[in-house]
């Protein structure tokens, strides 16, 4: 119930060849950490990401678990994509919205992918639907800042020594 089908390190990862070997046609996004930051910016490449597989055919709705509505209108009105806001991930309320808006019968040809394996993947294992996981953007921001911080440690070192 806790496993992904899929693990990757950020959603631009994902493939147009992972898609089609899986019979994916309509993908569930997570917001938070999955395309936006903490300060709200989307992930690099996330644009032209979607435009490729818009072109594939394959058919996106954000569900999102943010009770800001502002915040995920903004990301979906970027991607010009639909959205649902307080979806209350793992619960199927939210995936039952989304499906009715995108008009959506069968289950096993949508994958949510998200950062979290509480909310994210265990709602789209009861869901049946397909899991794919990525890790968060802000911890890879953590880690970016703490090397940043040793190495400013470091020069601040070496020249204090001076
Ligand atoms: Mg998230």
């Amino acid at each position: 119930m806790l496993l992904p089908d899929e693990h990757v390190n950020k959603i631009t990862d994902i493939t147009i060849k992972m898609l089609k070997k899986n019979n994916i046609e309509y993908m569930f996004l997570d917001s938070d950490n999955t395309l936006i930051d903490l300060d709200r910016n989307p992930l690099e490449g996330l644009q032209e990401w979607i435009q490729k597989l818009k072109e594939n055919n394959i058919k996106f709705c954000i569900i999102s678990n943010s009770i800001k509505k502002r915040k995920v209108e903004k990301i979906a009105k970027i991607l010009d994509i639909p959205y649902v806001y307080f979806a209350l991930k793992p619960t199927k309320i939210g995936f039952k919205r989304a499906k009715k808006l995108m008009n959506i019968q069968n289950n096993e040809k949508i994958a949510e992918v998200g950062d979290q394996i509480f909310t994210d993947v265990l709602g789209a294992k009861r869901m049946k639907m397909f899991s794919i996981l990525t890790n968060p953007i802000c911890e890879e921001k953590v880690k970016l800042n703490n090397i940043k911080r040793k190495l400013e440690k470091r020069i601040l070192k070496n020249y204090s020594a001076k």
